[in-house]
């Protein structure tokens, strides 16, 4: 009897003694430790009458156990549904309607809030960061052997909300063959080997720290500098003893914004990989400047895990996700047809990667996964002559006024070269005569002041007349989420009203 991904990730290592989660405190527990405490959990699982099946969906601050319960969530074989920490009551009692599971595990001290909102057929645990909380003491009181359950590479492994960037979350249902084969795509791909330590600073209810970062080490067999969150100060103390780092854009800017992030403190390191939101080129370049390091860009999403990769060995560009991984097939149309080379179209893929569907979600699911394994991921970008795909954005993001369609990065890229400003996010709002009118939200940079008369005066002479922002506004910092995305959304409502 096999169970597809925990015998991949973990059960070969039952015996190991080599470090896996090394701690802040400097601390540390082997692939043993994690094992055995993915038995104990198993067995509180099957305790509190979790069946195969069954969803288990968890709440809680980043820890080793936090991890060890994913483990042994696929040990019980059931599906781990892990949601965003920063979900209120309200958002987490739509997750558990929607997900129905048997178990919700979440912070001890949200337990009796969170107690309101449980249906009368879910059982409620807390487990917190301290080694506090009913279901821990429940696991540690339970014995660490324990059979992994059986499970086919069909079965599901995990239910994991999207990020809600482009409206509400969707449960993406991901099988253990297509996190298995993704993960192992990505060790190849990135040449994982169990000598790496890689430093982990993301959060693990997101698809970036769970399953990109998480199970390529796993099965990689190396360990992970396990912190509970991303704080540049730390990070740098403990670059040295990396070899490799996954990290958002955002982690990049902030380390650049430090003096004493240096090439020296980066010497031990053979790989930064960044994803889950756009890096800027400038940022690319700033960062191997600095490090020496070119990173290296990808892109993925929760419903495909990684579909694209800049090569390890090879041309890593900037500004562009490099091209497809091997196993994926990657495609760009306009209206279902393929369209040239070169040419901005809709980003489909396909591969063993590719999710099950959507839960409870079959319209959008038939909309979306096409019979014949195509998925219609919702960006927009184009493949250029050495396969390499550039993302231009999000098909709902796209702008159009006066019936033209304007891609906002287009305009983005101008203005962020433009004097005192940091970023930009280029959105459309409600225009009485346009459709939609161009707004350009603009951060400027530390200490300046971006002047918005001579930066239309300059897109004046670069861009056609109806691509041109119809308004400019100066803001601190642009609105992003966790994952360092922007959230346009939010932007376009805060800014509807511009155009009475
Ligand atoms: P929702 O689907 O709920 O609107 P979301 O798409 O932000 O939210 P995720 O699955 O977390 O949820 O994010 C995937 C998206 O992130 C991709 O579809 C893409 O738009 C973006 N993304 C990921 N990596 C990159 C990258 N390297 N460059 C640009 N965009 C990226
Ligand atoms: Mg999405």
């Amino acid at each position: 009897m096999t169970n597809t991904l925990f015998d991949a990730l973990m059960e070969m290592h039952r015996e190991s003694e080599r470090d896996f989660l090394i701690l802040p405190d400097g601390d540390s527990l082997s692939y043993q430790q994690v094992h055995d405490l993915s038995g104990q959990m198993a067995n509180e699982l099957v305790a509190l009458g979790v069946m195969p099946g069954d969803r288990v969906a968890v709440q809680v601050e980043k820890s080793p156990e936090a991890l060890a319960l994913y483990l042994a969530t696929l040990r019980a074989g059931a599906v781990f549904l892990p949601l965003n920490t920063a979900y209120t009551a309200t958002e987490v009692a739509y997750f558990i309607g929607d997900a129905r599971p048997a178990l919700v595990i979440c912070d001890p001290a949200k337990e009796p809030q969170r107690d309101q909102f449980m249906s009368p057929d879910a059982t409620l645990r807390s487990m917190g960061a301290d080694g506090q909380g009913s279901f821990l003491q429940g696991a540690l009181g339970q014995s660490a052997m324990h059979h992994p359950t059986a499970r086919s590479g069909d079965d599901l492994a995990a239910i994991l909300y999207t990020s809600g960037t482009t409206g509400r979350s969707k449960g993406a249902m991901l099988s253990h063959d297509n996190l298995l084969s993704n993960a192992r795509t990505l060790v190849d791909a990135w040449r994982f080997s169990a000598d790496d330590v890689l430093l982990h600073a993301l959060p693990i209810f997101h698809t970036h720290g769970l399953f990109v970062a998480s199970n390529v080490m796993m099965l990689a067999g190396g360990a992970m500098i396990w912190l509970p969150k991303f704080d540049a100060g730390q990070v740098i103390g403990l670059l040295p003893r990396a070899t490799t780092m996954m990290g958002v854009p955002t982690f990049y800017t902030r380390l650049l914004d430090r003096d004493d992030f240096t090439a020296e403190l980066a010497a031990n390191m053979r790989l930064f990989t960044s994803g889950s939101a756009p890096l800027l080129a400038e940022t690319h370049r700033a960062f191997e400047e600095r490090s020496g390091h070119r990173i290296l860009e990808r892109y993925g999403m929760t419903e495909t895990n990684m579909n694209t990769s800049n090569p390890y060995e090879g041309d890593r560009r900037a500004g562009t996700v490099g091209p497809p991984l091997p196993g994926v097939e990657l495609r760009v149309t306009h209206e279902g047809a393929e369209v040239a080379q070169g040419e901005i179209g809709m980003i489909e893929v396909r591969g063993a990667n590719v999710f099950q569907g959507y839960w409870q979600m079959p319209e959008k699911t038939a909309e979306e996964l096409a019979d014949d394994g195509w998925f219609t991921t919702g960006d927009l970008g184009l493949i250029d002559a050495d396969g390499y795909v550039t993302i231009v954005g999000r098909g709902k993001d796209l702008i159009i006024s006066g019936g033209f369609n304007i891609y906002p990065k287009e305009v983005e890229l101008l203005i962020d070269e433009m004097p005192g400003v940091l970023e930009s996010a280029v959105i459309g709002v409600p225009h009485p005569d346009f459709g939609e009118g161009v707004v350009a939200v603009i951060a400027r940079a530390r200490d300046q002041d971006p002047d918005p008369q001579a930066i239309l005066a300059d897109l004046a002479d670069k861009l056609a007349k109806f691509k041109q922002p119809k308004k400019i506004v100066i803001v601190d910092e642009l609105p992003r989420n966790t994952m360092g995305k922007v959230q346009k959304a939010a932007l376009r409502k805060e800014y509807g009203g511009l155009f009475p």
